[in-house]
């Protein structure tokens, strides 16, 4: 029996058509389920549009529908998308379907019904009840005044002028984003699971650490058992309590034995991944409990950062103390910004439309390459640049690797019928080689490295170009004595080309279909390569396999939408959609994919030092920070820390009486210098940072210094020292 996974990628809400951070990550996805089917093994993938929550219900009302037709309609948008980029879900459902019904219902009674004590508890809480429109008020539809800058029509959570935190209850003059009426405090009975039970603190506190999850995740996650942040912005021990209901009206799903109380997102969306393979396996008459006994099912979820807390907390916990199977593992990727990540203009809205894309004709597996070029194991940013891109598709898969093809195969069909021949040594000990990376690039498929993969991939390619260029098939058909040696020549390209698409094959399947049909084979997988096409086999001609970019494509890609066409703008996402579901206080339920905050193109040098230049600021923004020079007049190491040194710095400052001061900052350089090293040393400080309190003490700065954005790639930490001349407390300009 063939190994069994089921894979899932986030819940995107159903308020919204997708945008290039959801295509990013179920092309991820994607990529890692076709991998893992040409090894051979066997994969349900599948996900669901999240359909329940307030924002839907009002945005239902607003647009005179109910939110059923509100939701269906966003569901018929769907496909387009994975068609389009060739995004193989095995089933695409939903949470308000029957499924989700009972599972959500069930795995709730299971926790509340726990035999060694219940994980779900009521508690009355107060909260903001709008009067005219008789319903209780999620957090984004509460506006007033920031208690903390006075800006006018702020959110509930958060200020968008200053970026303070509070609490709704924290606002001036309150009102209703919905009636403009001001909102009451009322009491309401609220259901909590109880995160910080010493049983699930034990259980995650094992489950997170264990090794599984990606290490920056997993520091991370670890920080979360100990101090917490609350809405007003005060901190507290330990992991708290999570609320999983609203009151009526509500559209959701009913909890057992509480009339007028709904499942709020963190009990109802992701069992949406349960509901979807269940919605799958009953469509192929398979049963559910029984695929889910299975001990030797694998279990993975593919997810944006901004979702981390409630995948490695709050899912494997109500699933493991609901007496179900807990995730294998959860694969975090970054957000996908375009363009260098400049600010999107709001009349503008500019970004990269996946639907437009598409509607210009683009191929969508360049996309694909691109992103997976650009896609690591790392929770870490990727930017889609436009030149990059170009340059990418343009001199990579079409230059190195599509070309290997059109330069061979015409001389097989035209002077060979198509058939292949003998292949000598040297030939031969080249294929020997592209095949003795298999284990490799399978690696990295494996690991979700697939920039790695692609990279690896391209080394081999172009090394079959060196092999054209040294035997120059064009030259041996101009003489009738090398016949022989060009039928072998192309050979040698012919049966490269099917390695690399092999190579290739989970990034782009459509291609790889295209090329099976051309070499007249049948589907290339990791385990038939080793099989050598054999003597006499023929190809097909050769049909153009794919177009370059044309600059041209990009430009209207990237094209400001005239003023009155306001769809492009509502298809984008705003960063405020990227950290939705991350704090329970948030009332949007996108559990979905990451953001994209699109910039506009044509800009150079996408990424100096492996990361792309921050967005422009003004001189006046500059001035803020206020650098200085400052000498190290003492340096040392830190018990209990690898990372940091503790400087003591003289920036030029006295005391009241005239007495030379000293400033303490903790840098993270240990690992590029001794202390002895620094001590003496000039040096650039921000003098002007807020104090932070540390573990160790508290940095009263930051000095300045260089490295590569990946640190993995590129080691090494340059602390800046100013030229000759300058003394302590000068300001850098
Ligand atoms: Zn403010």
């Amino acid at each position: 029996m063939p190994r069994q996974l089921f894979v899932t990628t986030a819940l995107p809400y159903a308020n919204a058509p997708f945008h290039i951070g959801h295509i990013m990550e179920y092309t991820q996805a994607d990529i890692w389920v076709r991998y893992q089917r040409m090894m051979g093994l066997a994969v349900d993938f599948v996900c669901a549009d999240d359909t329940h929550g307030a924002p839907i219900m009002i945005a239902a009302e607003k647009a005179g529908k109910t939110p059923q037709q509100f939701v269906a309609d966003i569901a018929a948008g769907r496909a387009q998308y994975m068609d389009g980029f060739h995004i193989g879900f095995d089933n695409w459902h939903s949470t308000d379907g029957p499924e989700n019904h009972a599972l959500a219902r069930q795995i709730y009674i299971d926790l509340r019904d726990n035999p060694d004590g219940s994980l779900i508890e009521a508690r009355t809480i107060a909260q903001f009840f709008d009067p005219q429109k008789n319903m209780f008020l999620p957090d984004r539809f509460i506006k007033g005044e920031c208690p903390k800058c006075h800006a006018k029509d702020q959110y509930g959570d958060n200020c968008e002028s200053c970026g303070a935190v509070y609490a709704p209850t924290d606002l001036i003059n309150p009102y209703s984003a919905l009636s403009g009426a001001t909102p009451e405090l009322r009491d309401s009975e609220h259901f909590f699971f109880k995160l910080s039970d010493p049983r699930c603190v034990a259980y995650l506190s094992q489950w997170t650490q264990d090794g599984k999850l990606q290490p920056e995740v997993a520091n991370k996650v670890k920080e979360w058992f100990t101090v917490r942040t609350n809405p007003d912005g005060s901190t507290s021990d330990g992991l708290g309590d999570w609320d999983i209901s609203r009151d009526a009206p509500y559209f959701g799903i009913e909890i057992p034995d509480a009339p007028g109380k709904y499942f709020y997102v963190w009990l109802d969306a992701p069992i949406g991944y349960l509901a979807s393979l269940k919605n799958l396996l009953e469509k192929r008459g398979q049963d559910y409990e029984r695929y889910m006994a299975n001990p030797e099912l694998e279990q993975y979820h593919f997810i944006g950062k901004d979702i981390v807390t409630f995948h490695t907390l709050f899912w494997p916990a109500t699933l493991h103390f609901s007496g179900r199977k807990v995730p294998d593992n959860v694969f975090v990727h970054g957000f996908l910004t375009v363009n260098n990540g400049e600010k999107m203009s709001k009349s503008r809205g500019t970004g990269l439309d996946p639907l437009k894309y598409l509607r210009l004709g683009m191929n969508p597996e360049w996309l694909r390459y691109y992103l997976a070029a650009k896609l690591s194991a790392r929770n870490e940013d990727i930017d889609f640049n436009a030149d990059d891109f170009m340059a990418r598709v343009n001199s990579d898969l079409i230059g190195k690797y599509i070309n290997i093809a059109s330069r061979a195969a015409g001389f097989l069909t035209k002077r060979f019928a198509g058939r292949l021949g003998v292949v000598s040594e040297d030939g031969a000990a080249m294929l020997h080689h592209l095949r003795s990376e298999r284990p490799l690039i399978e690696q990295f498929y494996e690991t979700r490295e697939y920039a790695k993969a692609l990279r690896q991939t391209m080394l081999l390619a172009d090394r079959v170009n060196a092999y054209v260029d040294a035997n120059k098939p064009w030259d041996l058909a101009k003489n009738p004595g090398q016949e022989a040696r060009l039928q072998d020549v192309c050979t040698v390209c012919i049966k490269a080309f099917r390695i690399l698409t092999c190579y290739l094959k989970p990034v782009l399947p459509a291609l790889a279909q295209q090329v099976e049909k051309f070499l007249q084979i049948e589907p290339i997988s990791f385990a038939n390569i080793t099989e050598p096409l054999r003597v006499g086999h023929a190809i097909g001609s050769y049909q153009h396999l794919m177009q370059r970019v044309d600059a041209k494509q990009l430009d209207a890609l990237f094209e400001v939408p005239s003023a009155d066409t306001g769809a492009t703008a509502s298809t984008q996402p705003t960063a405020a959609n990227a950290a939705s579901a991350t704090h329970p206080g948030s009332q949007s339920a996108d559990t979905g994919a990451s953001n994209a905050v699109p910039k506009k193109t044509g800009l150079g040098q996408p990424s100096p030092g492996g990361e792309a230049i921050a967005p422009t600021i003004s001189i006046d923004e500059f001035a803020k920070i206020d650098l200085r020079i400052a000498r190290i007049v003492q340096c040392q190491a830190v018990a209990g820390s690898s990372k940091l040194l503790q400087l003591t710095l003289d920036a030029g400052e006295v005391d009241g009486v005239g007495q030379p001061m000293t400033r303490n900052v903790f840098s993270g350089i240990a690992s590029a210098y001794q202390p002895e090293q620094l001590v003496g040393k000039l040096t650039v400080w921000v003098a002007n940072l807020a104090p932070r309190k540390m573990k160790f003490g508290i940095s009263e700065g930051m000095v300045l210094a260089a490295s590569h954005a990946d640190e993995k790639a590129q080691p090494g930490i340059y602390l800046l020292e100013p030229l000759a001349g300058a003394q302590p407390g000068m300001r850098v300009h």
